[in-house]
């Protein structure tokens, strides 16, 4: 899920009603596909009507995103999550929705109260929030914001971004997926000699292991159960790919000074207090001096949790070195245990990350644009029909990544070769 309700601001009020509407047999249609009941069908709606400070742009390429597919079978979950949360606007299987979060179009009609800054034809991107009436809803997840699996989509024009000259719309297409991946490494503070560790190589961690590398973090361990991800997370940057049947993620800690258990801590600790003792300074004078300079500090690895299904939490607790920090990037819907007992002892540091800032947003479409980004994961092509047959293809996690819609085509599902140089 590319939108983050503590970000953008979405509230409690009532949703004024859904704006996806048949088309009547009056003006024009716009082709989008519907899901309804978990079935996607193609299907000609009324042609959607920008509001104040609002615009339409005509559909380049959307990706199809996992939470797309998990939402497809599963949203009435979430939504009732998120109802708690205070935003009760989150698509419900009854509804009849388009998907579609992370596109890339043409300006093609303002709305009343825009300022017009782009020309009808330029392509932007846009951050996928919308108003309507006072709620603010999340575009390609609510029944109330159809999304970009359309060939139009309104976009808030405070949101949208110009696309820089020479960037391909194919590439220009990732900034939505690809801010995910550079919000979870800024949330993580990582600096570049820590070493970083993710797990699962799906669309979230392919963005994070770009990211990483985008930073400058020089030490990336990638850790995939696929055989296809693992080559894609090489081909993102990653230093290190491991399958973890085989080998454990986590590295010889020696080397990087990590600890791993408790009595390695104490030890630690223990030896330590033995050498300042023999000093002529008081022990406590020289300790908060290396406090100040930070060499107390424990060193341990940045774990990033991109798989998201029950246990996987807790399994990086148990597994991890001490002290380290686990960012939680992959979205578990169910309910999940961890023991706290484990990560109090270890002392981990667990986060909990979701979107982007329009900061991020926008740095991620600029860091694409100059070829900071290495993220060759775009596999696949389709048109709206072949939209049911790449969510089928998407179950199967060796052959694509990131399948794009283009609204344009009447193709099946076309695989696009991928190379380590890293262009698609
Ligand atoms: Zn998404």
């Amino acid at each position: 899920m590319g939108t983050s309700p503590a970000d953008g601001g979405l509230n409690d009020e009532q949703d004024p009603g859904p704006p996806l509407s048949e088309h009547q047999g009056r003006g024009n249609t716009v082709r989008a596909v519907v899901c309804h009941e978990s079935v996607l069908e193609v299907a000609d709606l009324a042609e959607p009507e920008p509001g104040p400070g609002q615009v339409v742009i005509n559909v380049l390429r959307c990706g199809i995103c996992g939470s797309d597919l998990h939402a497809r079978h599963h949203s009435d979950g979430q939504a009732d999550v998120l109802a708690e949360a205070g935003y009760d606007g989150f698509m419900r299987s009854s509804q009849r929705v388009v998907f579609g979060h992370e596109f890339i179009g043409e300006v093609a009609e303002y709305g009343p109260e825009c300022r017009k800054r782009l020309a009808t034809g330029a392509r932007v991107v846009a951050m996928p929030l919308t108003r309507r009436g006072s709620d603010v809803h999340a575009i390609g997840l609510s029944a109330a914001a159809p999304g970009a699996y359309a060939e139009r989509v309104v976009v808030e024009e405070s949101l949208m971004t110009p696309v820089p000259n020479g960037l391909s719309t194919d590439i220009a297409a990732l900034t939505e997926p690809m801010a995910v991946g550079w919000h979870a490494v800024q949330r993580a503070d990582i600096s570049k000699k820590d070493v970083a560790i993710v797990i699962g190589c799906g669309p979230v961690g392919l963005a994070v292991i770009a990211m990483l590398k985008a930073k400058g973090v020089q030490t990336v361990v990638a850790s995939d159960l696929s055989s296809g991800r693992r080559a894609l997370a090489t081909a993102c940057g990653a230093d290190v790919v491991v399958d973890p049947r085989e080998d454990s993620p986590y590295p010889e800690p020696r080397g990087h000074g990590h600890l791993t258990t408790i009595p390695s801590k104490v030890r630690l600790g223990l030896d330590t207090m033995d050498k300042l003792a023999r000093l002529p300074v008081p022990w406590h004078h020289v300790w908060r001096t290396a406090d100040a300079v930070g060499i107390t500090n424990p060193k341990r690895p940045v774990i990033f949790e991109c798989v998201g299904i029950p246990g996987m939490i807790d399994g990086i607790i148990t597994a991890a070195p001490l002290s380290s920090r686990v960012v939680v990037a992959g979205v578990c819907m169910s309910p999940d245990s961890i023991r706290p007992v484990m990560a109090i002892n270890k002392e981990i540091d667990l986060r909990f990350v979701v979107g982007y800032t329009p900061l991020e947003f926008r740095d991620t479409l600029h860091m694409l644009a100059q070829g900071k980004v290495r993220a060759p994961i775009h596999t696949g092509t389709v048109g709206l029909e072949g939209v049911a047959g790449a969510f089928e293809a998407l179950a199967d996690p060796e052959t694509h990544a990131k399948i794009l819609i283009d609204p344009s085509s009447r193709a099946a599902l076309s695989t696009v070769a991928t190379s380590p140089t890293g262009a698609p």
